[in-house]
């Protein structure tokens, strides 16, 4: 199935507000930016993907901002060039939720849909958010793979499935085998400030997604 511009599906309430703190900063927000979209960012994407990507929550002037996941900021710059180059998106570019971008068999959310203060969620809204991060998991293909864009989004993942972190360690590059038949990816997150201090290369992440690639097309044909 193919994913148009507009957001998609999940078991998701845009008008949630359970969240104090995040609800308090958005109000702020949309008080000085009201041009912003500034609501919880709703997945894009496939509604049946063979990739979920998860990231950490959305980007002041980006996500936050457009009301796309990673669109309109330096953060989708290498992510939806590396998802044209894998024949995932239909261009390169992410600049606005009317720009006609389209996801083929991908889909990317954020483990926490609101914008946090500092880009930094509390634990406990971690695990509120949760909730909607299960129920979109729940909805996937067993053969489906999940890349986790970062450490916190790789332990909402475990947390979703009821799995332990010391279980699933973090790493770059790393490949975990999940109970339930989903292979989870782990890359360093695509920040404006993790690829300007090279800690997240253009290579690095290619890497990540061949390996994607190559777990794919070993299923394909093993059937
Ligand atoms: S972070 Fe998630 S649970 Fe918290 S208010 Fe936003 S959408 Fe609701």
């Amino acid at each position: 199935m193919r994913g148009t511009a507009a957001e998609t599906l999940a078991p998701f309430a845009v008008e949630c507000r359970a969240c104090p703190r995040l609800a308090h900063h958005l109000a702020e927000v949309r008080a000085t930016h009201p041009d912003y979209y500034a609501l919880p960012v709703v997945p894009f994407g496939d509604p049946d993907p063979q990739l979920l990507i998860v990231g950490l929550a959305p980007g002041m002037h980006g996500a936050n901002r457009t009301g796309r996941p990673f669109t309109g900021d330096h953060a989708g710059v290498l992510l939806y060039e590396t998802l044209h180059r894998y024949g995932y998106g239909n261009h390169p570019e992410a600049i606005a939720r009317d720009d006609g971008l389209e996801l083929t068999r991908c889909r990317i959310t954020n483990a926490v849909k609101c914008l946090p203060p500092q880009n930094k969620p509390q634990p406990d809204e971690v695990r509120r958010c949760n909730a909607y991060l299960k129920a979109e998991l729940a909805e996937l293909a067993p053969s489906s793979s999940i890349l986790a864009l970062g450490a916190i989004a790789h332990r909402a993942v475990l947390m979703a499935f009821g799995l332990r972190a010391r279980d699933y360690l973090f790493a770059h590059g790393a490949q975990h085998q999940l109970p339930v038949g989903h292979s989870l990816f782990d890359s360093y997150h695509c920040s404006r400030y993790n690829t300007q201090t090279k800690r997240l290369t253009p290579a690095m992440f290619r890497d990540v997604f061949e390996a994607i690639a190559k777990r794919a097309s070993s299923r394909s044909g093993a059937r």
